[in-house]
């Protein structure tokens, strides 16, 4: 090492507004018309030279919004390709492991330029036809949120480097930042290319290797995420890259000696059945593995009577239905006092008989399509609970539309029933339920809010009143990992809201912080004497 480097002090990337005619508008429109004409080939990465694998295997990519645009074929691996990454990814470990942090900080930071400038209209565009986000959705996620992850990571590895041991005279105490003694298991979910971005590069850059194992369902972006990469240079094997079937891929990643560290995001059940696997292979694995996951939530919003009907019917129509729902942080559920219940409605309402629904292309519209069709019949599932349940009327929405695209209205609910399944249940899509309560049973309400559900990510009060504020905060101590005063319940934004959640939502080991790199490091501390005693009788002896 010739030199202790500070790393540049990151900053939130700027979201732009993409206003008609505006330079980023014309870059981006001509993106998505490139990309909408030349289907893309999506191999693996499995090989230690770095050539893409194309095993013939392959699914469809299709726009979520429009079944007839045709985004190319994902090519599938199945128990060979994943084994022949595992060992790809061992074999690269040394030498990434002996690549000194500046160089590794220095290819993250790369990509995270390039994301922030040349290929923002690629990811973008990725992001909308594959997932279906619109224009400001895929910005802050594909672009803003991506590039912050890959910077502030630098900067909190940077910290975790520097936290060093005290040490007494005559010796000199370190700790080593080592990586974990194996492979992580990077799986990603669907709704935000940031958070695929994230799980696999956030272990790689503290010189771990990884396996990631990106979602059928957001192919697209996942791929031109792994392009970028290897374009700042990452080394072949430091990530490999396999699609395919799920339950195959895991079953011989998680039976594997050197499995280290499982870097998850997605639903409470998958996690769990992946926690089960590594418990029954606990005893041939080298290492106890790091367990990191971020998976389900069931959103509230709580209003006190002395909340801002205004500002909580804002919320609502953000926090329930933009990009569809499909943020594990969405507004869910709703609890909202008597008095403003009326006025609150009939604004959701009118708010929500403007928002249009259709493809993201068109940029006209606040909404697009959910992503797939099982998503479409699970979110149509619980619409049809509520239409056929005495206890809930459908207040507004309540339709969904299958022809073109994945299209759900956004929809809410009242329910007479405040242990309803849709006041329970991650539903994944626009529809938000609402349970009134009446206004002397404040307390009771908190109560209920903090014991419906088994999850416990994000959670949001509206209220003006002082002590109503204290004692929301206090009665929902653990009803939240992220929790949101007199603001919609969505939106982290990366090194200002660390993000994760209790309960049955996950680990809570923060994305985007210095809490979750430090479970990929296992530390070595090292003690050197700087002159050693050369007798072994003690003082006392004499
Ligand atoms: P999902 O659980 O269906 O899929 C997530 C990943 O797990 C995908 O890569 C999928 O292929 C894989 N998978 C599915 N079945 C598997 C199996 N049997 N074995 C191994 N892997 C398997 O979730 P999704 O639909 O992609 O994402 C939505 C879920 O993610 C929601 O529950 C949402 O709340 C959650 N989420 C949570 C956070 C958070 O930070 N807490 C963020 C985003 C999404």
């Amino acid at each position: 090492m010739l030199s202790l480097p500070k790393v540049p002090s990151p900053k939130n990337e700027p979201v732009l507004g993409y206003a008609p005619g505006s330079h980023e508008r014309v870059l981006l429109e001509r993106a998505l018309a490139d990309m909408a004409l030349a289907p893309a080939e999506v191999p693996l990465y499995i090989e230690p030279d770095g050539r893409p694998t194309l095993t013939g295997k392959t699914i469809e990519i299709r726009a979520p919004h429009d079944h007839s645009l045709l985004l190319g074929h994902a090519h599938r691996g199945g128990a060979a390709e994943t084994a022949r990454a595992i060992e790809t990814a061992i074999a690269a470990q040394r030498g990434w492991a002996l690549t000194p942090f500046e160089e590794r900080a220095a290819i993250f930071l790369r990509a995270a330029e390039n994301i922030a400038g040349r290929d923002r209209p690629r990811i973008l565009a990725a992001t909308m036809h594959g997932q279906s986000k619109t224009a400001h959705q895929a910005e802050i996620d594909a672009a803003c949120e991506l590039a912050d992850f890959l910077r502030f990571n630098v900067w909190f590895a940077e910290r975790i480097l520097a936290e060093q041991p005290l040490s007494d005279a005559g010796i000199w105490n370190r700790s080593e930042a080592r990586p974990l003694e194996g492979f992580v298991y990077a799986v990603t979910p669907f709704n935000f290319t940031a958070i695929a971005g994230n799980l696999p590069t956030a272990p790689a850059l503290l010189g771990n290797v990884v396996l990631w194992k990106p979602a059928d369902n957001a192919m697209l972006s996942a791929w031109h995420v792994m392009e970028i990469l290897r374009e700042a240079g990452l080394p072949p094997g430091v990530i490999t890259f396999v699609s395919g079937d799920p339950a195959e891929i895991s079953r011989v990643a998680l039976s594997h000696r050197a499995f280290a560290g499982l870097h998850f995001t997605g639903s409470t059940a998958v996690f769990q059945q992946l926690w089960k696997q590594t418990a029954e292979h606990l005893s041939s694995y080298r290492t106890y593995p790091r367990l990191v996951g971020e998976t389900g939530g069931k959103d509230f919003i709580v209003a006190h009577a002395s909340a801002d009907p205004e500002a909580l019917a804002t919320a609502i129509v953000r926090g329930a239905f933009e990009f569809q729902g499909q943020k594990c942080s969405a507004a869910s559920r709703l609890y909202l006092p008597r008095s403003l219940w009326a006025g609150v409605r009939d604004r959701v309402a009118a708010d929500v008989a403007q928002i249009k629904l259709g493809p993201v292309t068109d940029f006209s519209n606040f909404m697009g399509a959910v992503i797939d069709k099982r998503a479409f019949d699970r979110i149509t599932g619980y619409q049809a609970l509520a239409r056929s349940d005495a206890a809930h009327s459908i207040i507004t929405g309540g339709g969904a539309d299958a022809e073109r695209g994945w299209f759900v209205e956004p929809t809410l609910v009242e329910t007479r029933d405040p242990k309803s399944r849709l006041m329970q249940e991650e539903i994944f899509g626009p529809v938000v339920t609402a349970f009134v309560y009446e206004d002397a049973r404040w307390e009771e309400t908190l109560r209920l809010v903090d014991e419906t559900s088994p999850y416990a990510l994000t959670g949001a009060v509206f209220a003006r009143d002082t002590a109503a504020l204290v004692q929301a905060k206090t009665e929902l101590l653990h009803a939240a990992g992220n929790f949101y005063v007199n603001d919609k319940p969505t939106g982290a934004v990366v090194g200002q809201q660390p993000f994760g959640g209790a309960r049955a939502s996950g680990t809570n080991d923060k994305a985007g912080s210095l809490w979750n790199l430090v479970r990929w490091v296992s530390p070595r501390t090292v003690k050197e004497t700087l002159s050693p005693p050369r007798s072994w009788r003690y003082p006392f002896l004499g």
